[in-house]
């Protein structure tokens, strides 16, 4: 096998269930790097071990329940090589230090979550090496993949990161070695490990990619592809062949589950590619590049349960200070918005269910000081239509879905409605009717 000098590295990230399947996953990166790239892997924990890492920190002094989710993720990683086994040690170690505390920190907690991927990239490694690959498994904070320090949901600092990640990879590659990076997390500004939020292995492979100058990051999931509506809710919903880099986003954003919400940004800034594909069946992939004009797509989500909170503000417009004091009382609050309504004197703000008592306390005040008028949180779900150019499609919308919103607002990118919690799916399907199907493309 030659590395070829002068092309540019691929990545390509196996999610926990492909992990399953390591003879296959090595035919992907033989096919891969039959062209000539070097390749780098990035692996997931397997499938439920971040699920087990995380019951067990939410049960930090339950000795028993941490033994038994150590078996648990023991038994999905047969045949650790000796590597394996001091991350399963380590592992171990960690909840005793819960346990000890009696409460996990948010590092302490970070440090926990970022195990399954040390383990994945260990027995991966070896099974890859059994392949008959060079395989060597890289933990992405000793390499040098840095994060802010939001614990559980950080953000990667490329320009930081630069420098070591491409001295470390580069020298594997240069070996004509396989690297198998850990998704998922990164170091924190202060050194210690920082997770991506859930689902992040996918962002830590494309900001490894952007790093690299990759021609195109791969993310390799099974039985998953980017479809018009998720196929359990809308039966005749259909894989998505191509998006751009901005339906992608609002896609993440707006409830596909099947990429992580920055995942996109890293791509973009470097013009990169991003696919996902699946291990079963390679006829199912999606290519995210930049737009081209003239595709037609049309993508519809659904998030829910949420709340809709109802503000009035007396005066509404004469006093245009009033929707970033809101905001600003939100954000103090740590109270994530997912969507905003607003009118005149009408303010509908849309937050996660276990927000919405936090949400009303914080702008209680301004019922005082601005006799504004907070209504009690009606349950809702968050239907939205994706697609460059969706504000074309505004005549199109069917009645019956527009009768049912509470609330309504829309970019030429992405148009979203708030409908009553029970009346979802009814409205995510007759969207998928008028949108997709009927329209044929
Ligand atoms: N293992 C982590 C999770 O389950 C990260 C990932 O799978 O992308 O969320
Ligand atoms: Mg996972």
């Amino acid at each position: 096998m030659s590395a070829g000098r002068g092309h540019r590295p691929l990545v390509v990230k196996f999610g926990g269930a492909a992990l399953a399947h390591p003879e296959r996953i090595a035919g992907v990166v033989r096919a891969l790097r039959s062209s000539g790239s070097p390749v780098v892997v990035v692996a997931s924990a397997r499938e439920r071990v971040t699920d087990l890492l995380e019951e067990g920190v939410r049960h930090p002094t339950s000795a028993v329940r941490h033994e038994r989710i150590l078996r648990e993720i023991a038994a999905r990683h047969p045949g650790l090589p000796p590597a394996g086994l001091r991350q399963l040690d380590r592992t171990r170690r960690l909840f005793a230090e819960i346990r000890r505390q009696r409460a996990a920190d948010a590092p302490l907690a970070d440090r926990v979550r970022s195990q399954g991927e040390r383990l994945a990239v260990q027995w991966l490694s070896a099974r890859l090496r059994a392949e008959g690959l060079a395989s060597v498994p890289v933990e992405a904070d000793h390499l040098g993949l840095i994060t802010d320090n939001a614990y559980g949901a950080s953000c990667l600092l490329l320009d930081r990161s630069r420098a070591a990640v491409r001295r470390g990879l580069g020298r594997i590659l240069a070996r004509e070695e396989l690297p198998v990076v850990t998704g998922y997390f990164g170091r924190s500004l202060e050194g210690r490990v920082a997770t991506l939020g859930r689902g992040g292995s996918d962002y830590a492979a494309a900001g490894i990619g952007a790093l690299l100058g990759a021609s195109r990051v791969e993310l390799v999931k099974r039985n998953v592809a980017v479809y018009t509506a998720d196929p359990r809710e809308v039966p005749e919903a259909r894989p998505l062949p191509e998006l751009s880099y901005e339906e992608a986003e609002e896609l993440a954003q707006f409830g596909a589950r099947v990429l992580h919400p920055l995942t996109i940004e890293p791509a973009r800034a470097a013009s990169m590619v991003l696919r996902v594909r699946s291990l079963d069946d390679p006829a199912v992939r999606t290519t995210i590049a930049p737009g081209r004009r003239g595709r037609r797509n049309r993508a519809i989500t659904v998030l829910r349960p949420l709340r809709l909170l109802r503000l009035r503000v007396a005066g509404g417009r004469q006093r245009p200070g009033v929707v970033a004091e809101v905001a600003d009382r939100l954000a103090a609050a740590h109270v994530n918005v997912v969507q905003l309504f607003t009118s005149s004197a009408l303010l509908c703000l849309v937050v996660a269910p276990d927000q919405a008592t936090a949400a009303r306390r914080a702008l209680r005040p301004l019922e005082r000081e601005s006799a504004a008028e907070i209504e009690s949180p009606r349950p809702v779900a968050l239907v939205t239509v994706i697609g460059d150019g969706v504000l074309d499609d505004l005549d199109r919308l069917p009645a019956e879905a527009v009768a049912e919103a509470e609330g309504l607002s829309a970019t030429p990118r992405a148009l979203s409605l708030a409908v009553p919690l029970g009346r979802g799916t009814r409205v995510v399907r007759s969207l998928h009717r008028a949108l997709v199907t009927r329209r044929g493309a």
